[in-house]
């Protein structure tokens, strides 16, 4: 977290591994997201101080939907006749989350206190009370040192899209989850370029373009984002450092192997304008491929009292989503206000509150799951 904006941007850049930021992270902060509207208002919300920081200290600028941006779905120009516009913050998720962090350490710090480098292995419970009382972990650097029990009042699950919950609970109370996979054959390969000209005015004016798939007729999409302003003497530099995404549903793999193999890719797949785009850019970090995403929904409401007391599953954790859609950071955001909102209710037994939120979450679930999933 003392890290500079460039020294950030080094490390996403060589995809240096965030262990030595002290952190496991996850592997899809290399790839372009998305971040909705909502999901950007509860961070405004949680951290006011952020956005100003970004803008100022990360060399980050803000866009608008209206006039930055070229989105195509389905061969329709999607933001030109907008009633009303969008900004858009330009950075990457990995500058986000340690920016986020350092906003965290400064309005809590002295609250907080971090286990860096270390992984829940098991849950402390007792059964006959249907409790979880804590979790064990392992520092991550002595695998094979004995593990160290942390106790808590409430346990929140937030582990992400591999969270073992599902198996602790059945080893601790032979409860089992009900689940529901979706799997779609996702395909993500993202890396850091600077984009120069094409020499087309509708593609240069633009620093944003993107163009959604659009299954089953059109299985492949693509995305590029600026990350950074960059200072250069080239005129034919647009000056940003941006994100480039290709992407595609229905294993329709784009490669990662080599650059030239992307390009002849998109060249077959993704049609001239995406091309263009992809071939005036200089690469500036290796190509990162991601095909493990799936729909994978854990209907803990369905379980009620049977659910542990004290206990919760957040975000991922809960319910992933095809990333095509750009839904799970918001969603995870949304459900963890949920949280706050009842306890800040200040009426309910802490042993009710793993039950009311399940309840309510999955609700939060419920319509980001309708969303991908008609689709998928
Ligand atoms: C390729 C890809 C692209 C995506 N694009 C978008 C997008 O455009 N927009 C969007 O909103 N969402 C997107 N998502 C989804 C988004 O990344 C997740 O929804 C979001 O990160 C979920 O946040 P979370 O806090 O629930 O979990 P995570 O961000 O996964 O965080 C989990 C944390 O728990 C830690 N952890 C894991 N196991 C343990 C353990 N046993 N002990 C201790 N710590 C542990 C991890 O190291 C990590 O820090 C994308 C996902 C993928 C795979």
């Amino acid at each position: 977290m003392k890290s500079t904006p460039n020294q950030l941007l080094d490390y996403r850049c060589r995809l240096g591994g965030p262990t030595s930021l002290g952190r496991s992270g996850v592997s899809q902060m290399y790839h372009l997201h998305v971040l909705e509207s909502e999901g950007h208002k509860i961070l405004q919300e949680l951290f006011p101080q952020l956005k100003d920081k970004l803008l100022n200290e990360y060399d980050v600028r803000e866009y608008s939907f209206k006039t930055d941006c070229r989105f195509m779905v389905n061969g329709f120009l999607l933001n030109q006749d907008l009633t009303e516009d969008f900004p858009l913050l330009g950075i990457d998720r990995f500058t986000l989350e340690t920016a986020m962090r350092k906003e965290l350490c400064l309005q809590y710090g002295n609250q907080i206190e971090w286990k860096c480098n270390s992984r829940a292995v098991q849950l402390i419970v007792d059964q006959s009370l249907n409790i979880i009382k804590g979790i064990k972990y392992r520092q991550k650097h002595h695998v094979d040192s004995s593990s160290i029990d942390l106790y808590g009042d409430f346990i929140i699950d937030c582990t992400g899209r591999n969270t073992s919950s599902v198996k602790w609970l059945k080893e601790s109370f032979n409860l089992i989850v009900p689940t529901m996979q979706i799997h779609f054959g996702l395909g993500y390969v993202t890396f850091i370029g600077e984009r120069f000209k094409t020499g087309d005015p509708s593609l240069d004016s633009k620093q944003i373009v993107a163009c959604s798939f659009n299954s089953p007729d059109n299985n492949t999409g693509f995305a590029t984002t600026p990350i950074r302003e960059i200072k250069t003497m080239d005129e034919n530099s647009l000056g940003t450092l941006s994100t480039l995404l290709v992407q595609c549903v229905n294993y329709e793999y784009p490669p990662n192997d080599s650059y030239e193999n992307l390009l002849e890719w998109i060249k077959e797949k993704l049609g001239p304008e995406c091309y263009s785009v992809f071939k005036s850019k200089k690469v500036c970090s290796p190509l990162v491929s991601y095909r493990r995403a799936i729909d994978d929904r854990k209907y803990v409401e369905q379980l009620g009292k049977k659910w542990p007391q004290n206990y919760v599953l957040l975000g991922d954790a809960m319910c992933t989503f095809n990333p095509g859609y750009a839904q799970g950071m918001t969603h995870a955001c949304r459900q963890a206000r949920e949280l706050g909102k009842i306890f800040q209710e200040n009426c309910h037994k802490l042993k009710d509150i793993s039950h009311i939120f399940n309840r309510r979450a999955s609700a939060i679930s419920e319509e980001c799951w309708l969303l991908s999933t008609t689709n998928d």
